[in-house]
């Protein structure tokens, strides 16, 4: 069934508070809610609807007396109390689930032994009955009975105000949560779990306990998270004057979980991936997600628990701020520049396909079948560009007061997107024009920039023309708000001074106070318009869209030697980044149109120059070197192709990258000499920029061929004394096909198969491989004693690392759809979160050559046919065969 946004109503009946008993067994869960109601409207009658899905009734009283079976209605879905009593009464409520069965991972589930929960967005409705929608915000308490010795934790929200020993070996735990909230906040955990404590002093001096709980041979492994938390609780002070607002904090962490992690009030639960690292098993890129998402979930407790959303479809009112909260709390931990580009790249990737794709939606959707194929990079990334720009139109400053007005007048309650724009605007009696259509509509803005010089007049003008192309139930767009930050650039790299634009015949000053200013933000909100910069003393180069201020395509018709000149001058890094970008796409595209045509390749050795020098620029991070002298991924490339090739896109990158080792040899030797160290592991800023340089280098020589560099690479997986220099060597080891990488990769997997995080690196990297016929493999693989179907982190890397590969899982037999097809159909049984996730990967099945497509078709067709087939995987796979 559609939901749709349009259809909102205010609930009937509001929760006060809400008292839950669980008695956890093994054979089965009794849940005890008490709750008090009252209704919206005083004196109203309507009945009360509530949700369940799963659950078992066993008995029903209002105010204390039981309800008999004509006063209510139960079906599938709901429990429908006909008439309740006028004005407030308790509804008693205990039903029994079966958390040991619960393969779903939504709801009460167990996980190594333990149970927990994960509620978003409605998962509360599989433990007991409830109008489980986030406008119903109530206080809650938990108490908690199991048995003592397989339970010694029990863990909920709030504070712990009582608990002890019962008979039959069995304890409880008493939690009450002070604070309001709705129900995909609950959060429950019990079993044998340690925990590294800590605490944190806030700066109006209240002492937090902080708690992050694993099994207690994984303690060790919780430092750096207990480091990233603290950072980010200092962070989101020092920044935004938010402080926590309990006296205790616990982070969970468990190996069974769907998403990364859930920001439940004062007891988060992570997937275990993103709390457990050591210098031996995780990688540079392990400790930096769990640096942000540590962060993300903490930010939460502001952006999302205090001030939370209506409706789901408000989704990115809390995930599109606090995924910008986490940005900028990781650039300020490390590189700005490194991180924009990383933002962006992950935006391009990921986010540009689906807009343009089937599975097109707004930042604020109008309508779902089910929730949980929301949680989208539309929701989360474009949604973080959007307040960005909120950010980028009124500056540090002004961006700040929104956000103390936006706590101020919503502080405990459920709001809409509009509520933050309206905060915002207010703050700072700003003009926002047409922003909001950022929120409804769907696809990415393409933006033609053309420039003229004037050298009688001293005039540089811009001429913009955007275009919004049509997306899934929106044929006809409107122009857009797009900030364009913008600097000029003269002949010898410097910025130029800027006093004046004609815009729309009117003379704005952008100077101020006198003072130079070297850069500005232009508004585009029309289909066509235009900017005339006047004093310019000479042709400038135009370094446009700066730190990459809005999430558009933007097209220029700047020269190849223009973006020459920027990969080498431009103060904004964001752009250099971009300029040779720009090049290695042109590039690309060129070349893949020459191999279709079977021609010679040959690669511009003015590229090859230009990374030369960017290679050899000491004065450089070094992070972002390794940045730049990467080419832009393959799905990047193909998503700029009328029909996407995946055999010449890949063979064009391979090509391009075995030139480039050839021809920068020795630059790309020194970078691994004189980047090697033999010091202990420390994750900070410099020296994750040192590896990530020697590293990137090294991929690039393992594409040589001769012995010397074959050792050199071999060398550096045997002397490797941290996870990210060993994986990094494997990585560069297995693109090759041949006796070492087999031989590698086995003694790799006999080094770590007892840590399973490691194994699933192993599989993804193997389930990724561009090796032709590499299915086979990854068929064994599913068999391995390592891979499991019913846990979601095993999936990911093997089946989700599969459909990454260019090559295979788009193999012209339809060899790799099919075993995608069938992977979906076993796997929705078990897990529907999950199966749709990896349907996704069809849903760019039209961008292939008709050959594709009909192999695409047919496993689409036949998961459709399926019997019992989830709603999550329903919606994905009709909504990519109907586009
Ligand atoms: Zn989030």
């Amino acid at each position: 069934k559609e939901i749709f946004l349009k259809d909102y109503k205010m609930p009937d009946y509001y929760f006060d508070t809400v008292d839950l008993k669980f008695l956890l067994g093994e054979e089965k869960t009794i849940v005890n809610s008490k709750i008090m109601v009252f209704p919206r409207v005083e004196g109203s009658k309507f009945p009360l609807v509530l949700n369940g899905d799963d659950v078992k009734l066993i008995s029903i009283k209002v105010n204390n007396e039981d309800l008999k079976e004509e006063d209510y209605v139960l079906d599938s879905r709901h429990l429908t109390i006909l008439s309740p009593p006028t004005g407030s009464f308790t509804l008693e409520i205990v039903n029994e689930i079966c958390p040991q069965n619960n393969t779903s991972l939504e709801g009460l589930y167990k996980s190594s032994g333990n149970f927990c929960t994960q509620c978003e967005a409605e998962g509360f409705r599989k433990i007991t009955f409830y109008q489980d929608r986030p406008d119903i915000m109530a206080k809650y308490t938990c108490r908690i009975e199991a048995d003592k010795s397989l339970y010694p934790v029990l863990l909920s929200n709030g504070n712990l105000i009582e608990q002890g020993d019962l008979e039959g070996g069995k304890h409880y735990a008493l939690w009450e949560d002070p604070f309001k909230k709705p129900s995909y906040l609950f959060a429950l955990v019990a079993g044998k779990l340690a925990s590294r404590d800590d605490s944190f002093i806030t700066r109006s001096g209240r002492k937090i306990s902080l708690k992050i709980w694993t099994p207690a041979e994984d303690l060790p492994k919780t430092e750096h998270a207990m480091y990233s938390l603290k950072a980010a609780m200092k962070w989101d002070e020092d920044v935004f004057g938010l402080e926590y607002d309990l006296d205790l904090f616990n982070v969970v962490a468990v190996p069974d979980f769907n998403m990364g992690a859930m920001e439940n009030k004062s007891l988060n639960i992570f997937n275990s991936k993103l709390v457990l690292a050591s210098p031996e098993t995780a990688s540079d890129g392990d400790y930096a997600a769990i640096l942000g998402v540590i962060g993300h979930e903490y930010f939460h407790n502001w952006t999302g628990n205090r001030v939370t959303c209506r409706d789901w479809f408000q989704l990115s009112l809390k995930e599109g701020l606090t995924v910008f909260r986490d940005q900028e709390f990781s650039s300020d931990m490390g590189s700005r520049a490194v991180k924009r580009i990383a933002d962006v790249s992950r935006l391009r990737n990921y986010q540009f396909p689906q807009d343009s794709g089937p599975m097109a939606h707004p930042v604020r959707p109008h309508s779902y079948i089910k929730m949980d194929n929301f949680y989208t990079v539309t929701v989360y990334e474009k949604g973080a560009e959007v307040v960005r720009m909120y950010k980028t139109l009124l500056g540090s400053q002004g961006f700040r007061k929104g956000m103390d007005l936006y706590f101020k007048r919503h502080d405990g309650q459920a709001v809409t997107c509009e509520d933050f724009y309206a905060a915002m605007r207010d703050a700072n009696d700003a003009d926002f024009a047409n922003f909001l259509l950022w929120y409804s509509q769907a696809g990415t803005p393409q933006v033609k920039v053309t420039s003229s010089y004037n050298s009688d007049g001293r005039t540089f003008t811009l001429k913009f023309r955007q275009e919004v192309p049509p997306t899934p139930g929106q044929a006809v767009k409107e122009p857009m708000f797009i900030p364009v930050a913008l600097g000029l650039l003269d002949s010898s790299g410097n910025n130029l001074s800027l006093s004046s634009i004609y815009h729309d015949g009117v003379l704005q000053s952008i100077s101020d106070n006198d003072q130079p200013v070297y850069s500005t933000v232009l508004r585009l909100t029309k289909k066509e318009e235009e900017f005339v910069f006047t004093n310019i003393p000479e042709r400038p180069v135009p370094s446009l869209l700066r730190g990459y201020s809005a999430p558009v395509r933007m097209e220029t018709d700047l020269s190849d030697d223009d973006l020459f000149f920027l990969l080498a001058y431009d103060s904004d890094e964001f752009n250099r980044w971009e300029a040779g970008q720009v090049l290695a796409r042109k590039l690309m595209l060129q070349l893949v149109s020459d191999h279709q045509q079977n021609k010679t390749l040959v690669l511009n050795s003015k590229f090859v120059e230009g990374l030369r020098s960017i290679l050899t620029d000491s004065s450089l991070d070094k992070e972002f070197i390794a940045k730049a002298i990467t080419l832009p991924g393959e799905g990047e490339i193909m998503d700029m192709m009328e029909v996407a090739d995946p055999d010449a896109v890949h063979a064009v990158r391979t090509f391009i990258r075995k030139q480039l080792a050839n021809a920068l040899k020795a630059e790309f030797l020194a970078a691994v000499e004189n980047n090697r160290s033999s010091a202990a592991y420390v994750f900070n800023h410099p020296e994750l920029a040192r590896r990530a340089l020697k590293n990137t280098a090294l991929a690039y020589l393992a594409l040589l061929e001769d012995a010397e560099t074959a050792n050199l690479v071999l060398n550096e997986y045997k002397n490797a004394s941290n996870m990210t220099d060993q994986f990094a060597a494997l990585v560069a080891i297995a693109q090759k096909p041949g006796e070492t990488r087999d031989t590698i990769l086995a003694d790799f997997y006999a080094k770590w198969q007892h840590d399973y995080l490691v194994v699933n690196k192993w599989l993804a990297l193997q389930a990724m491989s561009d090796i032709p016929g590499n299915i086979e493999n990854v068929k064994n693989l599913l068999n391995h004693k390592a891979f499991d179907l019913r846990n979601p982190n095993k999936v990911y890397s093997l089946i989700g690392g599969f459909c990454g590969s260019t090559i295979n899982f788009h193999a012209k037999d339809g060899s790799g759809y099919e075993f995608l097809g069938e992977v979906v159909m076993q796997l929705d049984k078990i897990n529907p979160q999950v199966a749709s996730r990896m349907v996704s990967a069809f849903s760019r099945w039209k961008r292939y050559d008709e050959h594709r497509q009909n192999h695409a078709k047919a496993q689409l067709e036949k998961i459709l046919s399926a019997n019992g087939l989830s709603e999550n995987v329903f919606e994905i796979a009709s909504k990519s065969l109907a586009a």
